[in-house]
């Protein structure tokens, strides 16, 4: 989901490769490290492509709309086809092109419960919005229940399930030869973060997730976050830091015995919102999400 702050961090995206940059209308590609490079548009997730011998691996297909622009913004590194789509999870803005490209025949691989959702009628109870069965041909054909190992272009490729954190389909990517982690929405860099309740999510799961992903990535790991620029541990940890600061603040307060009412008037977050405070998801709609989250 979009914001401000996501649309100026993706123009900062890899200082140090900027020199290298393709731009294609909204759609920035962005070598990272090895065979992998970052699609960025502004406001969809960011979508990891690995480009070798093997042809292209793809992380997330962002709004259904890019799929030209993600094409040929392929087509630009490589002229060997995309073999493999994997989607973070399960929201539009990281799966919105399955059905472009699994019309093509290309094979989408992602966690049982994105296609279990994407299967289904979805009501979303924070933004009120009802989401329709996604088509067959944008279902995941390959699903998997707690991992999955890929060997492509020179790399292994762990894909490890978080359970129950900005979804319960969430997975992480880890490159071990590229040494470089696509974390989806699990950690993102907008500001507080989404953490979809109605899709199975939980600020205890977030908080598990980051530490599971601490636990995989190393001080040199280049992590691509859901949304915002790429970065390496110490971000994920001050991310990390955040959440579990905030999530125990709440807490104590329903502790006390407070309402929700009584926890947003407490403004239990003041301290945190000029650094936090920027993204699409407001103070009082977090706090309210890490109260309902228990
Ligand atoms: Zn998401």
């Amino acid at each position: 989901m979009p914001s401000i702050t996501v649309l100026l961090a993706a123009l900062f995206l890899v200082t140090s490769a900027v020199a290298q940059q393709r731009m294609d209308g909204d759609l920035t590609s962005t070598p990272v490290r090895g065979s992998v490079h970052v699609l960025v548009m502004p406001a969809a997730g960011n979508v990891g492509v690995s480009v070798g011998k093997d042809g292209v691996f793809m992380i997330d297909d962002q709004f259904a709309p890019m799929a030209p622009k993600i094409s040929a913004a392929v087509a630009r590194l490589t002229d060997k086809p995309v073999r493999y789509i994997l989607n973070t999870h399960w929201h539009g803005d990281h799966s919105g092109g399955n059905a472009t490209f699994g019309g093509q025949g290309i094979v989408i691989v992602a966690h049982d419960n994105v296609r279990t959702r994407m299967s289904a009628e979805h009501f979303n109870a924070f933004f009120k919005s009802t989401t329709p069965p996604s088509p067959a041909e944008a279902l995941p054909v390959i699903t998997f229940s707690d991992r999955i190992t890929f060997h492509f272009n020179g790399d292994t490729i762990r894909v490890i399930h978080i359970p129950g954190a900005h979804t319960d389909g969430d997975a992480m990517f880890y490159f071990e030869k590229a040494d470089m982690l696509h974390a989806g929405d699990v950690f993102v860099l907008y500001g507080y973060p989404f953490i979809d309740l109605s899709s199975g999510g939980s600020t205890a799961g977030m908080i598990a997730g980051l530490d599971q992903i601490l636990g995989v990535i190393g001080p040199e790991t280049l992590v691509i976050p859901g949304h915002g620029p790429v970065v390496r541990r110490d971000r994920v940890e001050s991310f990390r830091a955040m959440l579990a600061t905030a999530r125990d603040r709440v807490l104590k307060l329903v502790d006390e015995g407070k309402t929700l009412e009584q926890v947003i008037a407490a403004r239990p977050l003041a301290d945190f919102d000029l650094e936090w405070g920027k993204s699409f998801i407001k103070v009082d709609q977090f706090v309210t999400t890490l109260y309902n989250s228990r």
